[in-house]
């Protein structure tokens, strides 16, 4: 069986750039919250459940998931979130355990906004954290998203604050310069991690 790094950081850190970066050193990569989105619609049995959870309406005539709708019934019911990401995240668990059994390269990584708020770092062999300048996080996702300052700054506060996520990772990649630097770095983390393996 491959060895497990997770690969986190906060919205802006750059985590889905390092995964790219990663790719191209020929790790796969598990993309936990695009695979949570394609879930959704594929696992019928976790479809049932949301439904049932939900109602009806959390599909479109077209059988695919309404985020728009599900975001808003569970907005200010903090107990309805709660049940749904217990059903969500563990469809994602199994997912990811499935598609690690099908690798079979040394090390694989899982890029994931919740490593440490979920604590899937206790099911890892190593952590990698992404991060950089509050500021500078929050000017890229307002280019990359088009979001405002305000849209962006509620969804960074309601992450785990980045100096306690740096006390817990395994490695830490400061990404506050160029691409070159991230891709420099990445590699640099990448082989002191293959290192620990020899
Ligand atoms: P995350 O997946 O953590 O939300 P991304 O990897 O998508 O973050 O990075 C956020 C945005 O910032 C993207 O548009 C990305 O291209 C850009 N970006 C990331 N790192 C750098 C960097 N070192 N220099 C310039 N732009 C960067």
């Amino acid at each position: 069986m491959p060895k497990i790094i997770g690969l986190t950081g906060g919205i802006g850190s750059g985590k889905s750039t390092v995964a790219k970066f990663i790719e191209e050193m020929g790790f796969p990569v598990y993309y936990s919250d695009v695979r949570a989105k394609e879930i959704v619609n594929d696992d019928e049995l976790l479809k049932k459940g949301i439904i049932e959870l939900l109602g009806a309406k959390a599909y479109d005539e077209n059988g695919l998931y309404d985020r728009k709708y599900v975001a808003e019934i569970v907005f200010n019911d903090e107990e309805l979130l709660q049940k749904l990401n217990g059903m969500i995240h563990p469809a994602v668990k199994y997912d990811f355990e499935k598609w690690v059994g099908n690798q079979t390269t040394e090390f694989v990584f899982k890029e994931t906004a919740l490593l440490f708020e979920l604590k899937l770092n206790e099911s890892c062999f190593k952590s990698v954290l992404v991060t950089a300048d509050d500021n500078l996080r929050l000017k890229r996702v307002m280019d990359r998203d088009g979001k405002t300052y305000r849209e962006v700054e509620n969804v960074m506060n309601k992450q785990m604050p980045e100096k306690d996520k740096i006390k817990i990772a395994d490695f830490v990649i400061f990404n506050n310069d160029g691409m070159d630097e991230l891709q420099a770095e990445t590699e640099n983390v990448i082989r002191q991690i293959e290192k620990l393996n020899e």
